[in-house]
């Protein structure tokens, strides 16, 4: 028999605890056929629901269900890497506790395992149920993304993946503070077979990612995977010390040529207004990665656990 660790992140998913487990074992007979025993770990990431009393009450049902729960909200992907840290599984699979992940995807997932893939990736091809300026960003964010990166990240990609021992070692093996799991996934390579699924929308409850949260996480995502943007930061100040010399030599050109007229004032605020922006921009840029590495030395724990079954 194999194992296969199943990691549910959640926070506060009261309702979707008991709806997910069922939505899985739906796929009970495959699991037979498989030969695979399943282990459930629900990761309570620090919700302020009933969440982690409704995993308690499943575990008292079935033992296959596991519970790690956290101190506080840590985010998603400090849950994601609790559940492979302390999976056991032959394979993991990452699920969304809103079904928006489908588990009825799981037999044709194994069937590319078999078949030799180390992992299985999942993406959807439609953003149907979204808010249009949402999927405009996104798609911009893949853009860019992809354009200043050298890790592929692709577009429409969920964290719905299936994976063997190996690639969870591999991911494992990156310890980095700042957990942008998109990339991680990208950057660890393995053949990944990619399927493609229409969005389905979360059963119950609500998203927990305002606009807001999706902005700075592309900015996470960004600085954990290019150093593009610190380039375009001194390329614009040779640019603007190239234009400056020139200007130089105008003026000084000008004032032997015309004498000295006292004019002048507004184009030089417009001048230093621009500069001193663009000078702003480019420390912000420097200061968003002194940030991350800060937070990289500090070398704190990813996620501390309250309670553990
Ligand atoms: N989640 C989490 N911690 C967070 C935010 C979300 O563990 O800080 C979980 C959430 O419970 C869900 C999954 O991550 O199982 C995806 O979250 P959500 O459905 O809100 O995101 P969306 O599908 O809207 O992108
Ligand atoms: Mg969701």
């Amino acid at each position: 028999m194999e194992l296969l660790s199943v990691i549910v992140p959640c926070y506060n998913e009261e309702e979707n605890v008991f709806d997910f487990y069922d939505e899985l074992m739906k796929n009970a007979t495959f699991f037979e056929e498989r030969k695979l025993q399943v282990e459930i770990l629900y990761i309570d990431d620090g919700s302020k629901d009933k969440t982690v009393e409704k995993v308690k009450e499943l575990i008292e049902k079935d033992k296959r269900v596991h519970l790690i729960s956290f101190s506080r909200n840590f985010g998603k992907e400090a849950a994601i890497y609790a559940g492979l840290l302390k999976s056991k599984g032959d394979y993991a699979v990452m699920m969304d506790a809103d079904l928006q992940d489908p588990p009825s995807l799981l037999p044709d997932m194994f069937l590319h395992i078999d078949n030799g893939y180390d992992s299985v990736a999942t993406r959807r091809v439609t953003r149907k149920g979204e808010p249009l300026i949402r999927s405009w960003f996104a798609g911009m964010f893949y853009k860019i993304m992809n354009r200043i990166s050298r890790t592929e990240i692709v577009d429409g990609a969920r964290d719905y993946r299936l994976m063997t021992r190996q690639v969870v070692d591999a991911i494992l093996a990156m310890t980095e503070y700042n957990r942008f799991t998109k990339g991680i996934f990208g950057w660890v390579g393995f053949e990944t077979k990619w399927l493609e699924y229409e969005n389905v929308e979360r059963r119950k409850g609500e998203t927990k990612w305002s606009f807001w949260k999706l902005f700075l996480y592309s900015i996470d995502g960004i600085t954990a995977f290019s150093t593009v943007p610190l380039a375009i930061a001194s390329i614009m100040g040779v640019l603007f010390c190239l234009f400056a010399f020139l200007f130089i030599i105008v003026i000084i050109v000008r004032k032997m040529m015309f004498g000295d007229p006292t004019s002048g004032w507004p184009s030089l605020v417009c001048i230093i207004s621009l500069v001193s922006g663009v000078q702003l921009f480019c420390l912000g840029i420097v200061g968003q990665y002194l940030s991350k590495t800060y937070m990289e030395v500090k070398r704190r724990p990813i996620y501390l656990v309250k309670e553990e079954i």
